[in-house]
């Protein structure tokens, strides 16, 4: 079995769409497909449901019906037979009606947004699966909320996917193509919920790993993982080849191309990754998988929405237990660090989910004095540097000599080099590197 993603743009028009069901039946054998929602979706189920958590309900209303009227006018280009057209009009009209009924209901503004978002993925996989049908393909369509679930700390539980999804493939046996949404998923108390922004390639994964998959394929709007961010660099090449720890460290530091977790179920189950272009099937894009990498640094990457904290000890030497005390706050309030550097007498750390900001800063305080800084992106160099013991730095920092910079970490691993920016400054960074280091 091989497990096969299509994000948005990849299912963003009946054209496209038809282009996936071609893709999909290029390739031999059993496969799972997971959907996105058609982009531009999420971002409207999100705007509709702020609407309705907000009380403007003509708002609501006017978006709704807006997106009924677009989703119709994708199944008259898409479908051809009356019955498959009536049947879908009638799964788009209960979908939306499902988000009418949320306009002043009483239930926290969270799940009113989670059961509001899941309803892309779930529209999508329809319409895809009727026009499989139309043009004979051995289909079955999936709900995601039979096998994908996640535990009281948003964590896949992956025996629940592993045990669920291996039966449903196991009770399908003749059938070639099974469709199912990415992203949606259910919490622990049975509740709808969703896997993050960009959560789709996590469910990729998170399925390819627990059924042991020949392959994941990652089909998106590019020819693979580019060595910069195209968004703000120009001239960016296409890596053919990039080791499980390269592209797991490039996700999680803000490479769009991939959901920031989704190589790690892939990289602990040894299921190669290979990111392919819908548009340009025949380039060959990128392959993910256990391999020898070039030394030195292969691509950049930066993510934003940082905030670094500076806690200074009020002791002037560090004393033992100064940095126990300070991760056990983090801890208490289930907040990751990204990113720690330590001098005599101070640690910064930065983190990018702000949730508990105040309650961190305020259990600090009893350790040291503290600073905040806000509005910074980790910049990271991804590469493999085991080998490379000199020289390394000069042409980072030779590239960056015009940019401040908050913070520095090498060493915790040999496959990269991050450093804390102001995020105005990103774009000239990136470029800089770009011109320096490749
Ligand atoms: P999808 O909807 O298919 O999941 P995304 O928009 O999430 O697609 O991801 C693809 C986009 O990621 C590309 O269009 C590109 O602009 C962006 N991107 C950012 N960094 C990189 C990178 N290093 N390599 C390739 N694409 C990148
Ligand atoms: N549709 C979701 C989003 O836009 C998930 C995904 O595309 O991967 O974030
Ligand atoms: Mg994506």
């Amino acid at each position: 079995m091989k497990v096969l993603k299509f994000g948005g743009t990849s299912v963003g028009s009946p054209s496209s769409i038809k282009e996936v069901a071609n893709i999909v039946r290029n390739v031999e054998g059993q496969k799972t497909v997971v959907l996105s929602a058609m982009s531009g979706t999420t971002n409207s189920l999100h705007e509709i449901s702020d609407h309705i958590i907000n009380y403007r309900e003509e708002e609501a209303n006017d978006l709704i019906d807006q997106m009924i009227g677009k989703y119709v006018d994708v199944v008259d280009e898409l479908l051809t037979e009356k019955t498959n057209q009536n049947e879908a009009i009638a799964l788009i009209s209960d979908r939306f009606e499902f988000i009418r009924e949320h306009v002043g209901i009483e239930i926290p503004s969270t799940q009113i947004e989670k059961n509001i978002v899941a309803q892309g993925e779930i529209l999508s996989t329809n319409l895809f699966h009727f026009h499989l049908k139309e043009i004979g393909a051995s289909a079955t369509l999936v709900s995601a909320f039979d096998f994908m679930a996640i535990d009281d700390a948003n964590e896949p539980v992956i025996s629940k996917i592993t045990e669920a999804y291996g039966k449903i493939v196991a009770a399908n046996e003749g059938i070639e193509i099974f469709v199912t949404q990415g992203y949606i998923c259910l919490s622990h108390t049975g509740k709808i919920d969703n896997l993050k922004r960009g959560g789709s390639d996590y469910s990729a994964s998170l399925i390819g790993a627990a059924i042991l998959a020949e392959e994941i394929q990652i089909w998106t709007d590019i020819d693979g993982m580019h060595n910069n961010d195209p968004r703000f660099v120009e001239n960016t090449f296409s890596l053919k080849e990039l080791s499980f720890d390269e592209a797991a460290e490039l996700a999680y530091f803000g490479a769009k191309i991939l959901h920031p977790q989704s190589v790690i179920p892939a990289r602990k189950a040894n299921v190669p990754v290979l990111l392919k272009n819908t548009f340009e099937p025949k380039a060959p894009g990128t392959i993910i998988k256990n391999c020898e990498v070039p030394n030195g640094v292969r691509a950049i990457a930066a993510k934003d929405g940082i905030t670094a904290i500076k806690i200074k000890s009020f002791r002037m030497l560090m004393a033992y237990g100064f940095l126990k005390g300070i991760f056990e706050v983090f801890e208490k309030y289930k907040t990751s660090i990204d990113m720690v550097t330590t001098s005599e007498v101070a640690v910064s750390v930065t983190i990018d989910d702000t949730t508990y900001l105040n309650e961190i800063i305020e259990e600090l305080q009893e350790i040291g004095s503290v600073d905040v800084d806000t509005d910074l992106s980790i910049v990271c160099l991804a590469g493999d540097f085991s080998e490379q013991k000199t020289g390394l730095s000069t042409p980072i920092f030779n590239s960056l000599s015009n940019i401040p910079i908050r913070m520095i970490s090498y060493g915790g691993s040999n496959y990269n080099v991050s450093l804390v920016i102001s995020t105005v400054n990103k774009k000239e960074a990136l470029v800089a590197l770009n011109n320096g280091v490749f």
